[in-house]
């Protein structure tokens, strides 16, 4: 299927690694150009090359901490005008109800509710003048079904939820179409450094704590950024443009609910 974006120009935001270059990769092989983003840049940089070449797609990569105004300032100047929008950052750190201060709650406001808003409020002007632009913002299972040792992510991501909710539906008519896009549990780095803290806790090897969680999950596996990727792909295509505020939920059949 042509997806019909080829020639338009995403920003897809934390995505050396993971599943912000999951994304990065399925729309750059449907002739996406990308502006990339990531802290560190030689693996940024690696990410952009590998791009580059698989797909002979334009890439500009951006190093900068996309939380903070001066990463997203530095990261729009480079930008210029973009047809798609992918949000992404690092999750909140775990911890109990019990443990965070106002500080955190901002903190993770900050990273995961305020900047992809921040984003959208530069971008979707543009792309509704435009008449045509998508946004996918990369938000977690924990919007569905709350994680209990991650309750900054339940409480910020949610923020989120709430405010594309409302935003998607003011903006639908002018060609723009906002979604988002909630992973279960992925094989990334972020998947890797969960079970090793696992099993440096309970002294088990982390081969049986991957195996044991993968055993929770319907699917009977991680999911894989290909999937992920190829997703967020569509939701970014031609073919998206009646999916408006909703929730796709990518869990392998983890979160036991009807709807
Ligand atoms: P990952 O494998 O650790 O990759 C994270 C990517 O984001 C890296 O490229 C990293 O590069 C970049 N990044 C992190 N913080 C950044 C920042 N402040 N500014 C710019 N770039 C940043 O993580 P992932 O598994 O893809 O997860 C992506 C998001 O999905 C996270 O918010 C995570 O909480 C959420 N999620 C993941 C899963 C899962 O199972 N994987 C499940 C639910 C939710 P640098 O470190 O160099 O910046």
């Amino acid at each position: 299927m042509d997806l019909g974006i080829a020639g338009k120009t995403a920003l897809v935001c934390a995505s050396s690694k993971g599943l912000g270059r999951g994304c990065a990769e399925m729309l750059a092989a449907n002739g996406v150009n990308l502006v990339l983003n990531a802290r560190g840049a030689e693996a940024l940089e690696d990410a952009a090359n590998a791009i580059r070449k698989a797909h002979g797609v334009s890439v500009v990569a951006v190093a900068a901490d996309i939380t903070s105004e001066e990463g997203q300032a530095e990261v729009l100047a480079a930008a210029g005008e973009i047809d798609i929008l992918i949000t992404n950052a690092g999750g909140p750190p775990p911890g109990y109800w019990e443990d965070w201060e106002r500080a955190d709650f901002i903190a993770a406001m900050d990273a995961n509710m305020l900047t992809p808003i921040a984003l959208m409020k530069a971008l979707v002007p543009g792309m509704m003048a435009r008449g045509w632009g998508r946004v996918v913002n990369i938000t977690s299972v924990s919007v569905k079904a709350p994680i209990a040792l991650l309750g900054l992510s339940n409480t910020a991501r949610t923020g989120l939820t709430g405010f594309v909710a409302g935003t998607s539906r003011q903006v639908a008519d002018k060609g723009v179409i906002i979604n988002n896009l909630l992973p279960g549990i992925h094989a990334t780095d972020r998947a890797q450094v969960l079970d090793n803290a696992r099993a440096a806790e309970t002294g088990q090897p982390v081969e049986k704590v991957a195996a044991d969680r993968a055993a929770t999950i319907p699917a009977g596996r991680y999911g894989t950024t290909e999937e992920f990727g190829a997703t967020c792909a569509f939701m970014c295509s031609q073919y998206a443009g009646y999916m408006v505020g909703q929730n796709i939920l990518l869990d392998g059949g983890a979160t036991s609910a009807t709807i």
